[in-house]
């Protein structure tokens, strides 16, 4: 990575894994000028994981669309958008426990949610079911 400041090369001089994020932290130095900055390495959900659908076709995963359907399955929570992001959480490290395989289907990871969502709150996961039986 190049310094954000003069486009000089950098070096890593400290580096820290984020436990609850599994982002890696890294503080970078300018060997040019000497200035100090951070980035952050995250992982790439949807070029790293596949969903296989129903249909046989496969598409990137991605985590939006799993939070927006269980977003919608907590409307009726006034709390739901933090619940939704914690629980969305939740089932993308089931779903990345589940598989050590690149292609994920899209029943599992079904399976995965209603089981989360039905632990925290069962109306949800009845809401979330009818969510995907629509589609
Ligand atoms: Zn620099």
């Amino acid at each position: 990575m190049n310094c954000i400041y003069c486009g000089g090369k950098t070096h890593v001089f400290n580096s820290r894994l984020q436990n609850r994020s599994n982002n890696i932290w890294r503080r970078r130095r300018c060997d040019e000028c000497e200035a100090n900055f951070t980035s952050i390495e995250k992982l790439d959900l949807g070029s790293s994981i596949s969903v296989l659908k129903s249909d046989g076709s496969l598409e990137p995963f991605s985590s939006d669309k799993l939070l927006i359907s269980i977003d919608d399955s907590l409307r009726h929570r006034k709390s739901h958008i933090s619940d939704a992001t914690a629980l969305t959480k939740t089932i993308i490290d089931h779903i990345l426990g589940a598989s050590s395989d690149a292609v994920v289907a899209a029943s599992t990871i079904q399976d995965i949610s209603t089981k989360i969502l039905n632990r925290f709150d069962n109306v949800a996961s009845v809401h979330y079911k009818a969510y995907y039986s629509k589609s």
